[in-house]
């Protein structure tokens, strides 16, 4: 009884590990078609100075626009494209793209600081991201202090030492290095400081509960506190209302980035806000 009831479980598991396989296939044929059709499209967020209110960054988020789905979220293929490397040729249209929008808007005269772009563990350890930025950079003639790569902590901890003279000589372009997600990955203090970074993005799972959960405000105090001692600048990330802010605010964050001070945005709308000049309009964008 026990060996049939073993054995069904067995045929169960199969047919589900078969029917996930089948669907990660089809998916990964799918974008790599989307890829080339067009359909994917960069939104952009706000990051904010915490005291002066100042914009000073925009993060670029890719996503899927499928013509019968909609608008489908990154979380639901960027795996899958990490997964099949698939993300190399996503990350370099990501990178080229959020490059030439950030050109087209300084030619405008529109000013928002930085464009922050999302690279992946693999696009580092294939090795040739120093040309795909630089390609990047000199195809769309965006100035490298312009640009800022965000790489995930998880990442950086398990594989920078290997890509640690690949990282320094993208920071010799110019361009800004941002540790994502921070919090989340284990990082060993003492290593932190010999890598080639200049920014801390608190991972927003430390942002949501504040000021209300003491062990999470206690993580960020401390988070703060440790990026500024080793000459970080440090972001929050999530941050909804304004009770996280003054949290924030008080514990010395220098950067925030969430629903408060706006969503994800698709280019035009973006340009429409920095238009507006204003940074105080940027506060009532979000919800
Ligand atoms: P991330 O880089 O940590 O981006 C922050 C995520 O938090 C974004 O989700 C953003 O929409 C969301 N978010 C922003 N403000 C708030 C807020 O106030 N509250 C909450 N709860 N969430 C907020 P999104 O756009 O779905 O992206 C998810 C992740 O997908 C990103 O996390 C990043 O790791 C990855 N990703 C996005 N675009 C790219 C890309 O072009 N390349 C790579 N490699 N990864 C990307
Ligand atoms: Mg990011
Ligand atoms: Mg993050």
């Amino acid at each position: 009884r026990a060996k049939e009831e073993g054995r069904n479980t067995y045929r169960f598991y199969t047919e589900e590990m078969t029917a996930l396989a089948l669907e990660h296939l089809e998916l990964q044929s799918r974008l790599r078609h989307a890829i080339e059709a067009g359909q994917l499209v960069l939104h952009y967020q706000p990051q904010m100075e915490l005291a002066g209110g100042r914009m000073v960054g925009l993060e670029a988020l890719v996503r899927w626009e499928h013509p019968e789905q909609g608008l489908i979220e990154p979380s639901r293929f960027v795996p899958v494209a990490e997964d099949t490397g698939l993300i190399l040729s996503l990350g370099e249209w990501v990178l080229r793209q959020a490059c030439c929008q950030a050109r087209a808007w300084l030619d405008a005269g529109l000013e928002f600081g930085r464009v922050s772009v999302n690279v992946a563990g693999k696009q580092v350890q294939r090795g040739d991201l120093l040309a795909v930025v630089q390609r990047a950079l000199a195809d769309s003639g965006l100035p490298p202090d312009r640009l800022e790569l965000e790489i995930t902590e998880s990442f950086v901890m398990k594989e920078a030492e290997r890509a640690i003279d690949l990282l320094r000589a993208i920071r010799a372009l110019g361009v800004k290095l941002a540790i994502d997600d921070f919090g989340t990955g284990y990082s060993s203090l003492a290593y932190l400081k010999l890598l080639p970074f200049d920014k801390l993005k608190i991972d927003k799972g430390f942002v949501r509960d504040l000021p209300w959960d003491e062990n999470d405000a206690a993580i960020a105090r401390a988070v703060i506190a440790l990026g500024h001692s080793l000459q970080f600048t440090v972001i929050a990330e999530g941050v909804e209302n304004e009770a996280q802010r003054e949290c924030l605010l008080r514990d010395g964050c220098d950067q925030a980035q969430g629903y408060l001070y706006g969503p994800p945005m698709a280019w035009d709308r973006v340009e429409a806000l920095l238009r507006r000049e204003e940074a105080s309009v940027w506060r009532v964008v979000g919800l």
